[in-house]
């Protein structure tokens, strides 16, 4: 089983990658990305002041991991939602893209937190599917990626996902 599913804080995962759950402006927060902020030390910051401008929205990029156990931090911006049919291909890009740049930096491992659920207000029922569905459809396309955790911070969450992950059979 190349998906798992875990609860916990991702700041302590020892993955080669993490995923943040960033804002487009790249500027740290509140929730996971603070937390990675926090944990990583001021080189995460430091290096994307330094290599990018912001990211859109439905994209990510990557940085070291600082202090943190794992190698890189992916940062993926989703959307705040919005109701609007939009937000679903927004937040399928954010993961997409995490995976791709997994891909093309020969990373085999990342733990993903639940892009865009938090203060982004995306409805976890709704976000569960469209999360594992796209990992799913990624890692039976790219056989280079090893493992991609889902390490999810409270209970209503961690069974939200549970329960999309149930249903599949993998
Ligand atoms: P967003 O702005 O994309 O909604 P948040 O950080 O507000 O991002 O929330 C995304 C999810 O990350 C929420 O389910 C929140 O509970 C969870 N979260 C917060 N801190 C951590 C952590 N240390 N590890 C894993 N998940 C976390």
């Amino acid at each position: 089983m190349k998906l798992e599913l875990a609860k916990g804080d991702i700041t302590q995962e020892a993955t080669e990658a993490i995923g943040n759950a960033a804002n487009s402006r790249l500027a740290g927060g509140g929730g996971v990305d603070g937390a990675i902020h926090r944990s990583g030390g001021h080189e995460i910051m430091k290096e994307l002041r330094e290599k990018y401008r912001g990211c859109p929205t439905g994209s990510a990029v990557i940085t070291g991991g600082g202090h943190l156990k794992a190698k890189y931090v992916i940062h993926a911006v989703g959307p705040v939602y919005s109701g609007k049919p939009k937000d679903a291909e927004l937040l399928a890009g954010a993961y997409q893209a995490s995976l791709e740049l997994c891909s093309k930096h020969r990373i085999r491992s990342i733990a993903f937190p639940s892009i865009s659920t938090g203060v982004y207000g995306y409805p976890v029922r709704e976000a569960a599917p469209i999360a594992l569905n796209t990992v799913k459809r990624y890692l039976t396309s790219h056989s280079e990626i090893e493992r991609v955790r889902f390490v999810l911070f409270d209970d209503q969450t961690y069974l939200a996902y549970q329960e999309v992950y149930s249903k599949f059979q993998m």
